[in-house]
């Protein structure tokens, strides 16, 4: 009949061995029928098969293992044969059919930004609903991505003030009308995705673009875009950006880099940052070991060290391991073991206890300080310490046994305290004094030879 290769196929074939691989083939496929039907023939779709007749002949191609790359193409073959289609509803089913196909698997928005990569128009239909999902449209077909309405940005940015930051650090030439203008466009919706949409009147898709992706190069060719009037929104497919976040992304819509000069010049409410330790195992879950005689003259050296130091927090060489074997404290209180992943919420407290020094047999003033949490820390403002036993010694011979000794044993470390608290009913002048339940407590390696340089001398 035809040296048409389809026509050979099915001439030869039955319908389950003509298959279409991908939508060139399918494009081959609707040239060959265009030609040799002289584009009379009608297509209908039925479980992944074409069904094509012409006259009383009847053709059947299976389109069920289609692979479909270039979604523009091959969604182009089906509607430069939109009359050739039995119905309407037949060309939307095909239609739907070839986009399912190109999206299986892929994630809504990975779906998205390929089809705008290939040139297809995309409409975001929303209508700022709060709670409603968003949803896109593309060849008439509506997908709901898991996000919520879009919403403008509540922060506050200052366009003269960014103008002029900017140009004082020369990195770009924009007026500050534009810079107002962009700062103005800024919605932001949760689709947990660091990517830019640029929007038009009716939410039409302008542009996609990663928010790391935007430099010079992009916005030489981009910001024509950004200031046109059609474009209305510069959304950004998240809402969990702070306020700095959203600094950056204007630094780079702006100079096409993000510098933080903008980010930079927040006003912060920030006094210290939170200091975290990392990788620290908290010292209760390590078993004590020996520490050679050798590692605390070491840690001695440390202490004496940290002292020189100006406005060195020694709280923070507490927390910290200095190896792993001269355990920190990390987020963990050594009185009342609360755990806090920021040391900012621990302190060292200092204290002073009478006791008898066996060197001369008279009672005299032993000075120690405790890591603990700030709870902690303000209740032992009601302190008075009445005993304080360390490896089951008094403080004075706890002294000399542990310079002396070659090795120190984990029983070194072990500190009992007896305290009286003092007491004020709130509203009440009368202070009462009370007895509390002794308490045990672990030294660090380095809080003990902070114990031994602070009485030495
Ligand atoms: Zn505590």
């Amino acid at each position: 009949m035809s040296d048409n290769k389809y026509f050979r196929f099915f001439e030869t074939y039955t319908a389950e061995d003509v298959f279409v691989e991908n939508e060139n083939i399918m494009e081959a496929l609707f040239s060959s029928l265009d030609e040799e039907f002289n584009r009379d023939y009608k297509v209908k779709m039925r479980y992944h098969r074409f069904y094509i007749s012409h006259g009383d002949e009847r053709y059947i191609v299976d389109v069920s293992k289609i692979k479909v790359g270039n979604i523009k193409n091959a969604i182009e073959t089906i509607k430069s044969r939109y009359d050739r289609f039995d119905s309407e509803q037949v060309y939307d089913e095909t239609v739907g059919m070839l986009l399912d196909v190109f999206g299986r698997g892929k994630e809504d928005v990975v779906f998205l930004n390929e089809i705008n990569e290939q040139g297809v128009e995309i409409n975001m239909v929303d209508d700022d609903i709060i709670g409603k999902k968003l949803r896109f449209c593309v060849y008439g077909r509506t997908f709901a991505i898991s996000g919520r309405s879009m919403s403008k940005v509540p922060y506050k940015f200052d366009p003269s003030e960014i103008c002029s930051l900017l140009k004082y650090a020369r990195i770009t030439d924009w007026f500050e009308n534009d810079i107002e203008c962009v700062v103005s466009k800024i919605f932001t919706c949760d689709l947990k995705t660091d990517k830019l949409v640029l929007l038009a009147e009716g939410n039409r898709v302008l542009d996609i673009v990663d928010i790391d992706k935007i430099d010079n190069k992009y916005i030489r060719s981009a910001k024509i875009l950004i200031l046109r009037d059609d474009c209305v929104k510069i959304l950004i497919l998240r809402n969990d950006y702070s306020k700095a976040d959203i600094a950056g992304v204007l630094e780079r819509l702006i100079s096409g880099r993000d510098n933080n000069i903008i980010a930079n010049s927040l006003p912060t409410t920030v006094t210290k940052p939170n200091i975290i330790i990392p990788n620290q195992v908290p010292y209760y879950r390590r078993p004590l070991l020996k520490i050679t005689a050798g590692e605390f003259a070491e840690l001695r050296k440390e202490v004496q060290r940290i002292n020189k130091i100006k406005r060195a927090k020694f709280r923070d060489y507490l927390a910290k391991d200095t190896n792993e074997k001269m355990f920190g404290y990390g987020g963990v209180c050594s009185i009342c073991s609360v755990e806090m992943d920021s040391v900012n919420s621990f302190a060292v407290k200092d204290f002073e206890a009478e006791s008898i020094s066996f060197a001369d047999g008279m009672e005299h003033m032993f000075k120690f300080s405790i890591y603990m949490c700030y709870n902690d820390f303000y209740a032992a403002g009601g302190w008075q310490v009445e005993k304080i036993s360390i490896g089951g010694m008094n403080p004075f011979m706890w002294l000399q046994e542990i310079v002396a000794a070659e090795e120190i044993t984990p029983e070194f470390l072990h500190c009992n305290i007896r305290v009286k608290v003092s007491v004020q009913a709130l509203d009440s002048e009368t202070i009462e004094v009370r007895d509390a339940p002794p308490f045990d407590f672990i030294l660090s390696p380095l809080l003990a030879a902070k114990w031994v340089e602070d009485n030495a001398g």
